[in-house]
């Protein structure tokens, strides 16, 4: 049986990326960086105030007290998006606001709160002279040219996928735009006689449609354009059907569920093999032991087993990654972290994923058991906030073994 790294390296060998296109920066967090952003200035590009307060020069001042202010003359009066204007000289200040350019000969500000200048009307004109009551150090309270970033250097790397702060950098940089990875299509398939759509009055012997629901919300998490595919009949020609029109649709990526066992009425593996190729993999892993990829009419195609747990965590464990490589990203590896285990647990020998609550007890995580852990059972997935990593070849734990857990959200 194929182990489920190297399942997923085969599976991420096959993967392209898709295209680039350049968009307004106001259309681009979510998406995908296609190119390294170097700065094209120094950030701040002038020497400006943090304060409001006065610009002087700090060895003037450096005697100022409390007691025994030194008093300066008030030469221009420096507001945000005003010029810096006319120099400073010995025993000259110019008042500042938050923002603006300090003038030349000026090494420092001092706030308005250490001076005697007490009127804080917006509009008020400067004072002719002030007293400053404490001395400055060189360079207090100046925001300095490329203080934040140097022209030319790195400010994202292709591959991030941008949010709202990067998206507020580029424009503070003057970026108007910016190339990213298209956004990938992706189709998703339910299939099986039981299943009904959830606006369908439920009958005997039927379930609804849960996967598609499970599938999308998962998908939209990740930012792709999906094509919903619906429900497929058992039965080849409905199966083919529903996959032509995502040929039409033009995805980039087919994810199916159920249909890929070895039961009589699994008809997903015949299609693709008539107009694709199919691998189909007994991946060593629980849930998830079946797992169909390979390609319908030259489109990637994974099959995921029909039970919603299994779905779920195929999904995670090898769409994901796969979806983040054509998006442009580098596939993230499972983040875990260690935990210790509340209670003795049993497994088959394969790497089983079991769904857990985890929580902190003193410095460190402890691990139960969610509940049921048939593949069926998506309300332990619902109260789990972890899955429970067991590698393959570990048949029992007794309780308080240090275990890897995979925190989900
Ligand atoms: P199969 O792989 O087709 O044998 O399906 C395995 C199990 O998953 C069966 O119990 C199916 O009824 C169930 N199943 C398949 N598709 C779905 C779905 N879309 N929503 C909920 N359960 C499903
Ligand atoms: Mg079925």
């Amino acid at each position: 049986m194929l182990s489920v790294s190297d399942a997923r390296e085969r599976i991420l060998n096959t993967i392209k990326v898709v295209d680039e296109v350049i968009l307004p920066i106001d259309q681009v967090v979510g998406r995908v960086l296609a190119e390294n952003v170097t700065s094209p200035t120094d950030y701040p590009t002038f020497d400006n105030s943090s304060m409001d307060g006065f610009a002087v020069r700090s060895s003037d001042i450096a005697c100022a007290s409390q007691t025994a202010p030194t008093i300066l003359t008030v030469v221009s009066d420096i507001r945000a998006g005003m010029d810096p204007g006319i120099p400073l000289f010995t025993g000259q200040c110019a008042r500042i606001m938050t923002g603006a350019p300090v003038p030349s000969g000026s090494d420092a500000v001092v706030m308005v709160e250490d001076t005697d200048f007490e009127v804080r009307i917006p509009g008020s004109p400067a004072p002719n002279v002030v007293a400053v009551f404490k001395p400055t150090k060189p360079g207090e309270n100046v925001r300095h040219r490329a203080d934040d970033v140097h022209v030319g250097e790195k400010v994202l790397p292709a591959g991030t996928r941008l949010r709202a702060q990067d998206v507020g950098l580029l424009a503070m940089l003057g970026r108007q735009s910016v190339p990213v990875y298209r956004r990938t299509r992706v189709a998703i398939l339910s299939s099986g006689d039981e299943l009904l759509s959830i606006n369908s009055p439920l009958v005997p012997g039927k379930i609804y449609d849960a996967n598609s629901y499970l599938l999308a919300a998962m998908l939209e998490k990740t930012g792709i354009d999906l094509v919903n595919l619906g429900i497929a009949a058992d039965s080849e020609m409905d199966i083919r059907l529903r996959l032509d029109n995502a040929v039409k649709a033009k995805v980039d990526f087919i994810i199916s569920s159920a249909g890929v066992s070895v039961g009589a009425s699994d008809y997903i593996k015949a299609v693709i093999e008539e107009r694709g190729n199919l691998d189909f993999w007994k991946v060593n892993m629980r849930p998830g032991k079946p797992l169909a990829y390979g390609k319908y009419r030259g489109i990637p195609f994974f099959g995921l087993p029909g039970n919603p747990v299994s779905a779920f965590v195929s999904f995670e464990v090898f769409v994901r990654p796969a979806l983040e490589k054509a998006s442009g990203q580098v596939p993230h590896l499972i983040p875990t972290q260690k935990a210790i285990l509340a209670q003795p647990i049993e497994s088959d020998g394969r790497e089983t994923y079991f769904r857990a609550v985890v929580s902190e007890e003193g410095d460190h995580l402890v691990a139960h058991l969610s509940g049921h852990q048939g593949s069926g059972n998506l309300f332990s997935l619902v109260q789990a906030n972890a899955l429970l990593i067991v590698p393959s070849g570990v048949k029992s734990l007794p309780a308080n073994s240090e275990v890897q857990i995979w925190p989900i959200l």
